[in-house]
């Protein structure tokens, strides 16, 4: 008899109830839910569970008398109630803890508080915080949430996905744990990413919780102090490498297709190999798209087009300098030279404009033991003949003073490589530096914005990758926009899914940045700010996802739709209590 786990075959049987969809009662024309749950298992099923706000007549419908306290309270009590008990819960940590907890008890009254406070909230539920929860995985773990793949699962990851509860146009958030946020190999802990993330798609997109489908590919971890670690919930080996892993992952994605079929698979914190690879094999045969490389890019090209819009140049005409050459750097190239191109550049032209450093320094032809990869962003040797070098390699001072860079943005995770000498070198050419210290957390930052700001005398654009506070120089207030890639990938998920895209095209991307970037009012430009406010981004979603659909639609990558604006407003799910009745 085969050890149980060893690929012993499960019942392949969906054991779910689907969510009710929402009906609407011919006479009087009221929204309301058909629910067949009672009792506990109403009130265990975060969807639906109202707690204190079910109604005297749905308690009495659905056999929930004497099981809540007697007062009903309306939706807005229930929130000023969470409002307290966040409010006496002292740190960052205990706060994330709280809110997971609510979502897992009731998910309406958790994404409305969420929607209603997210310049607060989503630093808690997403980064920096939930760096520290993923660290903490298997102290602080609760409560099941997401799908767990293990080596085990070989040769049936299709009945282990089929014990999911089904959901129409899902979205499925994956990560391998390799590479979490800027803290390495969290192991199981990963978790922490998807969970986080598919919450943003539904709080900034309105995708419904029982479309988000967190995934921890948990293929071992080489992380020796979770290997240690009495507690740790994990796979407990190291990492599956090599034609193992990558049989895994193909036999993965193609349980995600055969069970979910036309779902978004959207890629996360894999490690910088992995996560160009599996985006190679995958982004023409799949709809798929990796955060790290291609949501980030969107996201720079977004902040790029409303710096030069405002001060009336372009981005072709800009030299610009990217820091760091690992996910992030080398989709942000690419989707950078796809805008420059957009604008009428040549593409030899716009790759000339584009000077990319790793942490030997730039990348340019000839420099020995580039990597294929590296190679194809390498400067050309012709383009580097007249420079006066300082340093070999030839370093960030030599490329900002040689190149005249007009452009700073560095993906590099390392804290001030931005310095003072550069800066006020860079200032001497461009009358408004745009300046990017993406790296997080904030302590990553290659330069702080106040720095930045002083440095310039006042005429730096400064976005940030962590929420940085306002800058006060000379009279001026200068805000300090957040390049959260929380502007572009629920939008472009709510977008291909509202259309039934086949395939996600740097097109479309494109379409998104520029969406993302005409939400950005001239006033805000003008105080600093090259996003919107975090609090707008239900909107903002909403442009990023019309944008996108239309352009898919354009583009033969999806059959074209009726009305998309009004079907993509249509989409957005918003959080609140329908009447219930009984089925
Ligand atoms: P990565 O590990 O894939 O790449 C880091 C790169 O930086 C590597 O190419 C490395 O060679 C290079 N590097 C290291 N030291 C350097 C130095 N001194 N000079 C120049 N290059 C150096 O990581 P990634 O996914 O590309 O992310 C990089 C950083 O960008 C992280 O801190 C991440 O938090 C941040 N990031 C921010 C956003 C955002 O703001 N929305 C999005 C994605 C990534």
């Amino acid at each position: 008899m085969a050890a149980y786990g060893d690929r012993r075959m499960l019942s392949g049987m969906r054991v779910d109830i689907p969510h009710p969809r929402v009906a609407i009662d011919p006479d009087t024309g009221e929204r309301y839910l058909p629910v067949p749950l009672r009792g506990t298992a109403l009130l265990k099923t975060p969807t639906l569970n109202k707690g204190t706000a079910f109604s005297r007549r749905e308690r009495e419908e659905f056999d929930l008398v004497g099981m809540l306290p007697d007062h009903v309270s309306p939706i807005e009590e229930q929130l000023d109630r969470v409002a307290n008990q966040i409010h006496y819960k002292v740190s960052d940590m205990d706060k994330n803890i709280y809110l997971n907890g609510l979502m897992d008890r009731n998910e309406t009254l958790f994404y409305r508080f969420l929607i209603g406070n997210l310049e607060a909230m989503v630093p808690l539920i997403y980064t920096p915080t939930v760096a520290t929860s993923c660290r903490h995985w298997s102290r602080i773990y609760r409560r099941a949430r997401g799908v767990y793949v293990t080596p085990r699962d070989r040769g049936r990851i299709i009945d282990v996905l089929r014990c999911r509860p089904r959901a129409a146009k899902p979205i499925i958030v994956v990560t391998d744990n390799e590479r979490i946020l800027g803290i390495g190999d969290q192991g199981a802990g990963g978790m922490g990413i998807p969970i986080g993330k598919l919450a943003l798609y539904a709080a900034a997109a309105g995708i419904h919780p029982t479309r988000c489908i967190p995934i921890s590919l948990d293929v071992g971890t080489n992380n020796a102090e979770l290997l240690a670690d009495p507690l740790y919930v994990g796979y407990r080996q190291q990492r599956l490498r090599g034609e193992e892993y990558d049989d895994f992952i193909a036999e993965f994605v193609a349980a995600v297709q055969a069970v979910f079929p036309g779902a978004l698979l959207h890629w996360e914190d894999f490690s910088n190999r992995t996560s160009f690879e599996n985006l190679s094999l995958y982004r023409d045969s799949v709809l798929s798209f990796n955060d790290d490389i291609q949501g980030t890019a969107a996201m720079v090209v977004a902040g790029l087009m409303a710096a030069t819009r405002h001060i009336g140049s372009k981005i072709a005409d800009q030299r610009i300098v990217i820091v760091g050459a690992g996910s992030a750097g080398v989709g942000i190239r690419d989707q950078i030279a796809t805008a420059m191109v957009d604008e009428g550049a040549s593409r030899v032209d716009a790759e000339a404009r584009i000077m990319t450093l790793d942490s030997r320094g730039l990348i340019v032809e000839g420099r020995p033991n580039l990597s294929r990869g590296k190679a194809q962003l390498a400067l050309s040797l012709e383009a580097v003949k007249n420079w006066q070098i300082e340093d070999h390699p030839i370093g960030l001072l030599d490329v900002v003073r040689n190149a005249r860079a007009s452009v700073l943005i560095g993906v590099s995770g390392v804290p001030g490589v931005f310095t003072e000498e550069m800066i006020r070198r860079m200032a001497l050419h461009a009358a408004r530096p745009i300046i990017m210290p993406l790296s997080n957390p904030t302590s990553h930052a290659e330069v702080t914005p106040a720095s930045a700001i002083e440095w310039t005398d006042g005429r730096a654009i400064v976005a940030t990758g962590s929420p940085f506070p306002d800058v006060q120089y000379d009279d001026r207030v200068h805000r300090i926009g957040q390049a959260n890639n929380v502007f572009i990938f629920p939008g472009i998920g709510l977008g291909v899914l509202t259309v039934g895209a086949r395939r996600i095209s740097d097109r479309m991307f494109l379409a998104g940045s520029k969406a993302l970037a005409g939400a950005v009012t001239a006033e805000q430009v003008e105080s600093g700010q090259l996003y919107p406010s975090i609090s707008d981004v239900r909107a903002t979603s909403a442009e990023v996802a019309k944008a996108v659909a239309n352009q898919a639609v354009a583009e033969g990558l999806a059959a074209p739709v009726d009305n998309i604006e009004a079907r993509i407003e249509e989409d957005m799910w918003y959080p609140e209590y329908l009447p219930y009745r009984a089925v």
